[in-house]
């Protein structure tokens, strides 16, 4: 798409908003119609999702189709009440009056999204975005092909272009549409990406979300409970092929349970995925070449405790737990895939002390019985979110925000985070005019002296 085409998307946006900012039956209406166009076009989802990630309808309904869904049924339950003005209360230096807050949507928004979960990294803040009252251009990433099209194909069946377009393509399209003034931008992508998007986004004084990812670690202690420990991290780490951001990156366990515990995670990987990964049809592919081979090239061979074989044609990689440390070169850069690094410690102490000396994860989890250790670790370490006793759960609930911290993320979505992120409240005291207290005004008396004393203190 070349830069004429792209601005005049962003014109056309621009000029809607100025004139028709959309009302809250406008947004249910969207709202609505985004619900029924899913649900009809979600056999076509799946089959995007297929070909670019081999996700199985189940996998696909689950973590992408299923939570946006959720996510619009969620709005349409509150939108009216979060919408609406919010009174709060006056201090007697300002009487008479009222005050508020107004909800206010920011105007023009930009939706940057990443390709390991394509579909709903697009379109789960498009709806928090549009629920606020925005407009948004969504830029899908270049790397999922087939659900950028089916995003292009649901969105112009739902929107008109002035209130919601896609731009597809990649580097190029994404640093022009950068450069443009938008009134919020919501990344989701690598944290290298995302210092890009804040130095562009400084520009124009434009505010951003970053979601961005990191090595995020799974600890555990001596008194988890081990099967169901293997089963949950399994689960969170093999989903997706390991190519989720709040995937467990590496685990961190005590010593004292590491052979039991990494007997357990292969019975569980054999139990969830058969001994076969790599021919079973409901596992995920590696998204592409540069990718694969980028982890292919993380499997050292000595350090192979489980799995390790791959296959160049399907792009598969069987799940995989390795031995490692944090110099080996596996624990370097965010892992994104089906490699499992296993670590140990000898005390809690010690584990804190190593999580903290790297950068501040996207996620943390902490599988342990002991109310002690869950204590210390939640207290003591700096994350963006995560679970005692489970792995990515914590993301499956409207009430909570999701975002990181620092290298892994600013701000946070989902649910009433959602429509926060995607608004400005403006702040309004309504003065009434039957009485006009004098201390304010000039000229100033030790009485006005006193009285400004007596509420300012
Ligand atoms: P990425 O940062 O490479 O790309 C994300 C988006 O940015 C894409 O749309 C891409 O076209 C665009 N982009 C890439 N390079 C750019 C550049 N130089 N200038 C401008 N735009 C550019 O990320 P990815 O590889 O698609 O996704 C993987 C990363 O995303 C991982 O680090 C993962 O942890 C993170 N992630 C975070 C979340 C979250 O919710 N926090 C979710 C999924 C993925």
């Amino acid at each position: 798409m070349n830069n004429i085409e792209i601005n005049g998307k962003i014109e056309l946006q621009h000029e809607y908003f100025a004139n028709n900012r959309p009302s809250v039956e406008t947004r249910i209406k969207a709202l609505k119609l985004l619900y029924k166009n899913i649900k009809l076009m979600a056999p076509k989802i799946c089959e995007a999702l297929k070909l670019d990630l081999n996700k199985s309808d189940t996998e696909a309904y689950m973590s992408e189709i299923g939570i946006v869904l959720d996510e619009i049924s969620y709005m349409l339950k509150h939108i009216k009440q979060y919408a609406h003005i919010q009174p709060e209360s006056t201090p007697l230096s300002n009487f008479p009056a009222k005050s508020y807050t107004m909800p206010c949507a920011y105007g023009v928004v930009l939706i940057i999204s990443p390709w390991n979960y394509p579909f709903m990294l697009a379109i789960e803040p498009l709806v928090d975005a549009i629920s606020a009252g925005n407009t948004a251009i969504i830029k899908p990433s270049e790397f999922s092909p087939n659900t950028s099209a089916v995003i292009q194909e649901l969105i112009s069946k739902t929107f008109s272009k002035e209130y919601v377009d896609v731009v597809i393509g990649g580097v190029e399209e994404c640093t022009y549409l950068l450069d443009q003034d938008f009134d919020y931008i919501f990344f989701t992508g690598s944290t290298r990406v995302g210092k890009i998007v804040m130095q562009k986004a400084a520009e124009h004084f434009t505010p951003v979300t970053l979601e961005m990812g990191g090595k995020s670690p799974c600890i555990v202690d001596d008194s988890a409970d081990i099967k169901l420990t293997a089963k949950r991290i399994v689960f969170g780490k093999f989903l997706n092929a390991g190519q989720t951001c709040v995937a467990p990156d590496y685990l961190y366990c005590s010593e004292k349970i590491k052979d039991k515990l990494l007997y357990e995670l292969g019975r569980q990987i054999v139990l969830q995925y058969s001994v076969d990964a790599l021919g079973n049809e409901n596992y995920p592919r590696i998204i592409n070449e540069k990718q694969y081979n980028r982890l292919v090239n993380l499997l050292d061979k000595n350090s192979i405790l489980f799995g390790g074989k791959f296959n160049d044609k399907t792009l598969k990689i069987e799940p995989t737990i390795l031995d490692a440390n944090f110099d080996s070169e596996i624990m370097q850069n965010e892992i994104f895939g089906p490699l499992l690094p296993i670590l140990t410690f000898k005390t809690i102490d010690e584990a804190i002390k190593n999580v903290n000396k790297h950068n501040k994860p996207l996620a943390l989890y902490i599988f342990s019985n002991d109310k002690k250790t869950q204590e210390k670790v939640l207290n003591n370490c700096d994350f963006g979110g995560g679970c005692i006793n489970d792995t990515i759960m914590h993301i499956a609930n409207h009430n909570l925000p999701f975002g990181g911290i620092k290298q892994s993320g600013i701000g946070a979505y989902h649910g009433k985070h959602g429509f926060d992120t995607f608004t400005h409240y403006k702040s309004i005291v309504h003065k009434y005019n039957w009485l006009d207290l004098p201390m304010r005004y000039q000229p100033f008396t030790k009485l006005k002296e006193k009285l400004i004393k007596m509420f300012l203190k």
